[in-house]
């Protein structure tokens, strides 16, 4: 699958699945914007790696749930590239906690970032895409969103409506020739996940009938399948990458 010529943006690119897919875009010939808020070191060596593979890259700071800097970093993309092609909105967090305990900034944080900031960044880059009749746009989700979970309302809430928002953009863009679909990790193995009780790590293992958890590559591969031309007639779809546990 080749991007030769594409730019791509990838939220929260400096680290995690945001990095994996922002090197696996890379490396199929696409440029690359790592976007971060606190990992500077990071985002500049995803840069410098992303740059030995032969395409331009930049590292961008930007908090997604901010419209202004969000305004900013579209504009010093367009400074540099000439297209906007590839958007992933991967930015997100956690601020787990069971509904009695859980605090009213712990579940307005997470909305703001893993929901509104995905708007943010979808509305600003949409416009660009519209205007070029072509773009993809990949929500990172989660099968949290699908089949809830017990001390994340918070997330579940946020990647849910992350669901609908996708398909709702993806009939708004449809006609503009701008796909907009989702991807639904479950269990992946990064410093999210590394945060996690080792009892509510068990419990995901017992549920994935492949009884291991995925690597951020796994994310990837699907996310640069949707953002090839071997995806032009997929729009608004979620696609669990989950080894089994939702189906
Ligand atoms: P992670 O290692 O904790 O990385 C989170 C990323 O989000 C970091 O790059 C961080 O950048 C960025 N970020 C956080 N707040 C931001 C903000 N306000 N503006 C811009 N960037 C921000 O998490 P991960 O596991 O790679 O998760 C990536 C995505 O996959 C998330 O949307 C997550 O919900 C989703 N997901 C993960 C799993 C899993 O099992 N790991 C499963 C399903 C879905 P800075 O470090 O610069 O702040």
């Amino acid at each position: 699958m080749q991007l030769t010529g594409k730019t791509a943006i990838v939220t929260g690119g400096a680290r995690g699945i945001g990095k994996s897919i922002a090197m696996t875009l890379a490396a199929a010939g696409a440029n690359i914007v790592i976007n971060y808020t606190r990992s500077s070191k990071e985002a500049e060596e995803v840069v410098e790696e992303a740059k030995k593979l032969g395409v331009s890259a930049l590292a961008v700071k930007a908090d997604v749930s901010k419209n202004d800097e969000i305004e900013n970093l579209v504009k010093e993309v367009l400074n540099h590239f000439d297209s906007i092609d590839i958007l992933v909105n991967n930015a997100g967090i956690t601020r787990d906690n069971l509904l009695i305990r859980m605090s009213e900034e712990d579940f307005q944080a997470v909305i703001d970032i893993n929901l509104k900031g995905a708007f943010i960044c979808t509305k600003h880059v949409s416009k660009v895409m519209m205007k070029q009749r072509k773009g993809k746009i990949i929500n990172i989700a989660s099968v949290v969103g699908v089949m809830g979970n017990a001390g994340q309302s918070n997330y579940a809430a946020s990647k849910a409506g992350l669901i609908g928002f996708t398909k709702s953009i993806a009939k708004e863009l449809a006609k503009r020739n701008v796909n907009v679909n989702a991807v639904a990790p479950g269990y992946i193995e990064t410093d999210m996940t590394a945060s996690l009780p080792e009892k509510v790590r068990e419990e995901f293992m017992i549920n994935i009938p492949m009884a291991r958890g995925g690597e951020p590559q796994d994310v990837a591969n699907v996310v640069l399948f949707l953002s090839s031309e071997y995806s032009d007639y997929i729009t608004g779809q979620v696609i669990n990458i989950d080894g089994g546990m939702v189906m």
